[in-house]
């Protein structure tokens, strides 16, 4: 069965002092995971050991890197490689979100060469697609996302493609307050389910994660969460606050 995933994204927000009460009062928080479901914070790489030190022993709770680099080791200055990050032990990295692929050109190809890093050090990568407006407009975002899926995941093998967890964030509901409605997400995250099945088979389709990132808060999370082929959220600012962060991992299903 697939896993049910409330993933907080920090981006480049909060000190170290700011990030540790964060993470205090979430854990204080009352908060249930059953086994299906899982809380992962993806947190800036400096604050990466003080998280695996607050969350360590807590059950179904993972910190995750939210870049690496695509190569293994070497002259590279200013990255960070997935050996790095295992050897820290983290088991998720964040891959192409949309400030990455706007302000980092990270491509589908570069994307696709970070994901088999990833699998290959046996890290989990929650891999982020996604149409920006003028597409969405054009009602062009399912050619528009299947090419990134087909140009970054396609060639992965059956076994591979389920130690992926997909975010599907339209690109205009990100940080912008708007959200994509609970039909919109439906019908995307089926069209992506679809596009896995087509490829592997509807069983590997149905055990992949694919969550929803955009504007989720509080209190929307229930209703975003309650769609049949979405498996949670990625969050951004709502992140960012103990009490609406606890109230979205409450709401997977
Ligand atoms: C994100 O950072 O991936 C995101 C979805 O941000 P927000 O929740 O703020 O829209």
């Amino acid at each position: 069965m697939r896993k049910q995933i409330a993933a907080a994204n920090w981006k480049m927000n909060l000190t170290l002092a700011q990030g540790e009460q964060l993470l205090d009062e979430i854990i204080a928080a009352p908060h249930s995971l059953s086994n299906n479901q899982l809380a992962v914070f993806a947190v800036p790489f400096p604050y990466l050991t003080m998280a695996q030190q607050k969350l360590s022993g807590k059950q179904n709770v993972f910190v995750a890197a939210q870049n690496c680099y695509s190569k293994k080791s070497g002259a590279y200055t200013g990255e960070v490689s997935v050996e790095m990050l295992q050897s820290i032990g983290i088991q998720y990295v964040v891959l192409g979100h949309s400030e990455r692929r706007e302000y980092f050109n990270e491509s589908n190809h570069f994307l696709a060469e970070k994901v088999n890093i990833c699998l290959e050090y046996n890290i989990t990568p929650i891999f982020c697609c996604g149409e920006p407006l003028h597409i969405r407009e054009a009602d062009t975002q399912n050619e528009f996302v299947g090419k990134q899926l087909e140009e970054s995941l396609f060639h992965l093998s059956a076994g591979q493609i389920t130690k992926v967890v997909i975010a599907y964030e339209p690109i205009w509901a990100i940080g912008t307050g708007k959200t994509a409605s609970n039909e919109q997400a439906q019908e995307m995250h089926a069209f992506i389910r679809q596009q896995f099945a087509a490829k592997y088979g509807e069983a590997v389709a149905n055990e992949i994660s694919i969550l929803y990132g955009g504007s989720v808060k509080a209190n929307n999370a229930s209703a975003i969460f309650a769609q049949p082929d979405v498996d949670g959220g990625l969050v951004g600012g709502a992140s960012l606050i103990a009490n609406d962060f606890t109230a979205i991992i409450n709401a997977l299903k």
